[in-house]
């Protein structure tokens, strides 16, 4: 019994020790393992030999290991390097600028047309320009038209124009990237372009892939000849913008959505057919498609409860879809300050009374009160 009580501490201590020895040979392999250089091919000289120009600066004639398949290696590719006989190891993946992949972040999963209320209208004409092309893209070869490149998506905040971007990529299954146009503009010269750039790029090594640019606004404005710098530096985004669009294949599978609360400030450059193929209007809803929208957003919380939507509807007069939604949140508080988990018809008219009148004290004063 003694004997036992003495090994269990030693045992334990003989085990960490292994796990020490462990690391400490694999720390030493890693030293004494030959590293890698980074590359870029440049051009193949014949099936053996390519031209590498290496992260450092110099270019190498290097071969290729056997196992590297030869098809990958193409012009512009990242590869890696042994160290001492600068043959290729492998093909690393392209380099993603971190701001591009953070836009690819953005996952559409769960949002889908069911969840949209109202916008039936717009919902078709939407899915006409971004998922015919898409999905039949011989359809438009065949009666000898060009497929749409991107849509337009304006109207007041908060009616569902980013929800609708969402519910289309979800859908159609495709990357979706999502950037909004005033995060772009960035104080160094050159840079917003550059992103643009990398963004496209980004999206046709993804493709299917829709990318979103919200707030478009804020770079796609009409440009004008005189300005200060930073005036000039959102231009030469504009111009980069306009270029890319021309510049992706009819046929290809990157679709451009953008989304304005100020349609009337866009260049007109950036509004011709060829880059923004269709304009839809994602009006307030009416009355109806605020019933549909209430409805989305109060039945998970209502739970078994019969509501009068229609009265609930009635005090929601100029209400967006974001408003609707605030309703829904706001109820659940009530229901919570009311030490219930479900919410009920009372809830939802006080919930709809508090923000009816906050938007009127909204709209009375010059600022908005957080
Ligand atoms: P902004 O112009 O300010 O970017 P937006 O038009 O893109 O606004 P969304 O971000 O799509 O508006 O909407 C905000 C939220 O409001 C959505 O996440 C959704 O919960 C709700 N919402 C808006 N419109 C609808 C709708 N038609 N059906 C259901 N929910 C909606």
């Amino acid at each position: 019994m003694y004997v036992c009580l003495l090994l269990t501490p030693v045992r334990s201590n003989i085990r960490d020790l292994d796990k020490d020895h462990d690391k400490t040979e694999e720390d030493i392999k890693a030293l004494q393992s030959v590293g890698q250089i980074i590359g870029e091919v440049l051009r193949k000289l014949d099936e053996e030999r390519y031209i590498v120009k290496a992260s450092s600066g110099p270019r190498y004639v290097v071969g290729v290991r056997s196992s590297v398949p030869k098809s990958k290696l193409e012009q512009g590719v990242r590869v890696s390097l042994d160290m001492t006989t600068l043959t290729i190891m492998r093909v690393l993946p392209r380099e993603v600028d971190p701001m591009v992949y953070k836009m690819s972040t953005e996952d559409p999963n769960g949002a889908s047309f069911a969840g949209i209320g109202g916008l039936g209208e717009q919902i078709r004409e939407l899915r006409e320009v971004i998922e015919l092309p898409l999905l039949n893209p011989e359809l438009f070869q065949r009666v000898g038209i060009k497929s749409p490149k991107g849509v337009l998506l304006y109207g007041p905040p908060g009616t569902g124009k980013t929800l609708l971007a969402r519910a289309v990529a979800a859908t159609l299954e495709t990357n979706f990237l999502k950037v909004v146009a005033s995060a772009i503009v960035d104080k160094y010269i050159g840079e917003s372009a550059r992103l643009v750039r990398e963004m496209f790029a980004y999206a046709k090594s993804q493709e299917p892939c829709i990318i979103f640019m919200d707030e478009i606004d804020a770079i796609g404005g009409r440009r004008f000849s005189e300005g200060t710098s930073a005036d000039r530096e959102i231009q030469r985004t504009l111009m980069e913008l306009l270029n890319q669009m021309d510049g992706f294949d009819q046929l290809g599978k990157t679709k451009v959505i953008m989304a304005t609360n100020r349609p009337d400030t866009l260049d007109p450059a950036l509004l011709r057919p060829g880059r923004i193929d269709r304009k839809i209007e994602i009006p307030l809803p009416n009355e109806q498609s605020r019933l549909e929208i209430l409805k989305i957003h109060t039945r998970p919380i209502a739970k078994k409860e019969e509501l009068d939507y229609e009265a609930i509807v009635k005090l929601s007069d100029g209400f967006n879809g974001a408003d609707l939604r605030n309703v829904a949140t706001e109820a659940g508080m009530f229901a919570i300050r009311s030490d219930r988990d479900y919410c009920i018809q009372e809830d939802f008219m006080k919930a709809a009374r508090k923000l009816q009148e906050a938007k009127r004290h909204e709209s009375k004063s010059d600022y908005t009160a957080i």
